[in-house]
């Protein structure tokens, strides 16, 4: 059942920097008729600043801009021109660690798709199903850095599509070591991204910096709490990272070592029955299964499971007995919704439900 709103009958405002690009047309697509929150600013840069939404945007997808938004003027990422207290960051990270770091001085909370601040011990990385107690660091966020707001990060594509179906693994048998390898879609690489003749009929074996991204967020969010800071989980991570020539959705395949030896149908059952942390439930993005194990033996594939629970399920296929370690699966992601914008909204709708975001 969904929960009724924490503001009542208001919405609150909201703004989505980095509106332009491919992630922020996703927070668009979330935002314009979202039950609690009011989507009534765009910023991108000053390249599209002071132009219409429609005139600045290269939208990409089928459908139309939304009508209103089309007319909105973008502003530039500045927080003495954009007012509301809640902001979207769908910054590219060229821009992300200064811009956001302003609108937290000026008293606003940013939600983040940017690497900038993921990894910085103060600063909370969530998944709403996985670590939703990580929140509680803000407090020493404001401590440490004298900001009157805050900033909120999720995570990498690829980590969060690895980390929804390690996360129950980890609660009940412990993870030691995670063997990964990616096969990631063209809009993860933001729009124009990649050129079409390099990834046409062909697989790129390397996506800048996504290794090291990949191996320190997984440890970070499956960590705990510690004091005022959030401790990385003690889990060996190895990842190979691959481009390949798919719209969206990021596949994943592991293989997974676990401290507690468990046969593979209580594995399976613990996955199949995996509803996450209870505050993540009921809220308007959270789908009904953050995971869902599919039942064919050729499964998850991208087209054909991307948009699983609007794109916010996970889904899980090909669990199996590992030769080297104990069981590998298959992972499935929508890069651009679980993966990024889906992810700030459910986190944002997390931190409204739990009375961390200002009131209209
Ligand atoms: P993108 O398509 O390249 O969009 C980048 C956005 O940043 C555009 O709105 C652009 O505005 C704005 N921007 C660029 N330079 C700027 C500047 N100097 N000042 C202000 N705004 C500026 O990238 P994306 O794929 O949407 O990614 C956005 C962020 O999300 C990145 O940090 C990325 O790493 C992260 N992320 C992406 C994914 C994914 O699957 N794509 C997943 C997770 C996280 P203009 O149009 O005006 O240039």
């Amino acid at each position: 059942m969904s929960r009724s709103s924490p503001f009542g009958s208001r919405k609150l405002p909201v703004a989505v920097l980095g509106a332009t690009g491919a992630v922020g047309q996703a927070f668009i697509r979330l935002l314009v008729n979202h039950p609690w929150f009011d989507l009534v600013e765009v910023a991108a840069s000053e390249r599209s600043a002071g132009r219409s939404y429609a005139e600045a945007a290269r939208w990409i997808g089928d459908d139309a801009i939304p009508e209103r938004v089309a007319a909105l003027t973008v502003l530039p990422c500045d927080p003495a021109k954009v007012e509301s207290r809640v902001v979207f960051s769908a910054l590219d990270s060229s821009v992300a660690g200064d811009a956001e770091a302003a609108f937290a001085r000026a008293g606003r909370m940013v939600l983040s798709n940017a690497k900038n601040y993921r990894l910085e011990p103060d600063v909370p990385l969530v998944i709403a199903e996985v670590n939703p107690d990580h929140l509680e660091v803000l407090e020493a966020q404001r401590r440490n850095r004298g900001w009157r707001g805050g900033i909120v990060t999720n995570g990498n594509c690829a980590a969060i599509a690895a980390v929804l179906p390690l996360a129950p693994l980890h609660q009940e048998f412990g993870v030691k070591r995670v063997f990964i390898a990616t096969m990631q879609a063209v809009s993860g690489a933001g729009y124009p991204g990649v050129a079409s003749l390099d990834i046409l009929g062909n697989v790129i074996p390397f996506i800048k910096d996504e290794e090291p991204k990949l191996e320190a967020e997984v440890k970070k969010f499956l960590g705990a709490m510690s004091g005022s800071r959030i401790a990385d989980a003690d889990i060996g991570v190895s990842s190979h990272t691959n481009r390949v020539p798919v719209e969206h959705g990021h596949t994943i395949v592991m293989s997974v070592e676990l401290e507690k030896k468990a046969p593979l149908d209580r594995v399976e059952a613990v996955l199949r029955g995996w509803r996450g942390a209870s505050d993540a439930c009921g809220l308007p993005s959270s789908p009904e299964r953050p995971l869902a194990v599919a039942d064919q033996a050729d499964r998850p594939q991208p087209r054909r499971d991307v948009d699983a629970g609007r794109g916010m399920t996970v889904t899980v296929g090909r669990i199996r007995p590992d030769p080297m370690f104990d069981v590998r699966l298959v992972a499935l992601g929508h890069n651009i919704v679980r993966g990024a914008a889906g992810a700030s909204v459910l986190n944002a709708e997390l931190m409204a439900a739990t009375g961390r975001l200002d009131q209209p």
